[in-house]
């Protein structure tokens, strides 16, 4: 492979159709944000129309901006602006709660689906809020259930017709692995059981066809390649052929067909509406908002193909210019600009040295992050990334190692969060 050098990458900038996109975020000078995949970087458009919505919308309206400013609405009209970035139709996606809470309320919709089977099938590798919550719900239904789980390569081969539910992270957040969620998908069907996918890690960072897949239901987060901030909105998809049958168990008054009647008894609204339980978090909804209305202006195939290129570059980088120093790529190598995915928008590289490695990186203006045991992440966001910021990760990457500056003895306590 021909060498890399800063004029390579260079050209490969001055080519990219994305690049006006970048100074339409806040990003703190000097610094390389490779983190976009546990929080994304902050659009410019999200403090101006947060301040809107604050000055216009309640400092003047007041409570008639649940219907004038479209408050009471917004989880259901940014559901719908949302499903064209996942493949999904109007009315099959709503954006409430958090992830974990959807998993909880999907899971229990699903597993009341399918009352003669017992299990939810997932894999090892998943992100443990995800089984978390199937624990906690399997408690909560008593005895009788039970989350089965296999390493992610045995899951097509362990669906069978004791599985009501197979619950996957389209993406393996420590790896970057993606499942063929189709593939997966027809293997269920094919046994009879559902499918719930998260899709934090998907969503925002390559194109999602939830209805090309034919899967039943989904979650994911906002605030990770989707740019909402921290702790924003999650959303939920609930496939529109499941709409009647799909009951949550989380029945607040903001899920009952007529809300402002105040009945004594729950009725649940048709379609998606029922999985709204409580008031909108408005602020959240509208910095959501701003976000994904940048997101949409961008070609998720031109994200796709950019990002697989960022990614190609910093594994060739890391060979290139740090062969000695131990590095394993945990990442799949491949990574598809069609389905199958393969790679989703991070490399890992797993050191033994790995936390002290990212946080000299950090304390050199590189920001990653790492995952227990040994697993360095970098994660590449599009929108807001220069081939040239590869280049110079790598550069500050070989310092770090030239200086034994993740040897530190400050670097020997790991923080609360990593
Ligand atoms: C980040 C992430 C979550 C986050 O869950 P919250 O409830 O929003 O804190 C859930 N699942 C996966 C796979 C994630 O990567």
């Amino acid at each position: 492979m021909t060498r890399v050098t800063l004029d390579t990458v260079r050209a490969l900038d001055s080519d990219d159709p994305l690049a006006g996109f970048r100074e339409r975020f806040v990003l703190p000078d000097g610094v390389i944000y490779l983190d976009g995949n546990s929080l994304g970087a902050l659009p410019k458009a999200v403090p101006e129309r947060v301040s809107a919505m604050l000055h216009e919308e309640w400092g003047r309206h007041l409570i008639g901006g649940w219907l004038k400013d479209g408050w009471m609405e917004k989880p259901l009209v940014l559901g719908d602006r949302l499903a064209r970035l996942v493949g999904a139709a109007a009315g099959e996606v709503a954006v409430v709660d958090t992830t974990s809470i959807n998993v909880f309320k999907l899971l229990s919709a699903a597993l009341a689906m399918r009352p003669e089977r017992t299990v939810i099938l997932s894999n090892a590798e998943n992100f443990p809020t995800d089984l978390y919550m199937a624990q906690g719900l399997i408690r909560q239904l008593g005895a009788g259930h039970e989350l089965r789980l296999v390493p992610e390569t045995e899951i097509e081969d362990a669906i069978d017709d004791t599985v009501a539910v197979v619950m996957l992270t389209e993406t393996n957040f420590k790896t970057g692995a993606v499942f063929d969620m189709g593939a997966v998908t027809r293997a269920a069907h094919a046994a009879g059981a559902l499918t719930l996918w998260d899709l934090a890690h998907s969503a925002g960072a390559f194109p999602v066809d939830l209805n090309g897949t034919a899967a039943d239901f989904a979650v994911g987060c906002s605030y990770k390649y989707l740019n909402a901030g921290p702790g924003g909105p999650a959303w939920m998809f609930v496939a529109r052929r499941h709409q009647e049958a799909a009951h949550q168990p989380l029945t607040g008054w903001l899920g009952h067909d007529r809300p402002f009647n105040f009945d004594l008894e729950y009725r649940p609204a048709d379609g998606i509406r029922r999985h709204v339980c409580s008031s909108p978090g408005v602020l959240g909804l509208v910095a959501f908002e701003a976000a994904l209305d940048l997101m949409l202006e961008a070609d998720m195939t031109a994200i796709r193909a950019k990002s697989v290129a960022l990614g190609d570059l910093f594994i060739q980088l890391v060979e290139q210019e740090c062969d000695d120093a131990g590095f394993r790529l945990i990442s799949p190598r491949a990574a598809g600009l069609t389905p199958p995915w393969i790679r989703g928008s991070q490399v890992s590289f797993a050191h033994p040295d790995g936390y002290g490695i990212v946080q000299a990186l950090i304390a050199r203006g590189v920001v990653g992050d790492f995952r227990d045991p040994d697993v360095m992440r970098f994660g590449f966001a599009p929108l807001y990334q220069r081939y040239e910021d590869v280049w110079h990760a790598i550069a500050r990457l070989r310092a770090v190692l030239d200086g034994g500056e993740h040897l530190a003895e400050v670097y020997r306590e790991r923080a609360s969060v990593t």
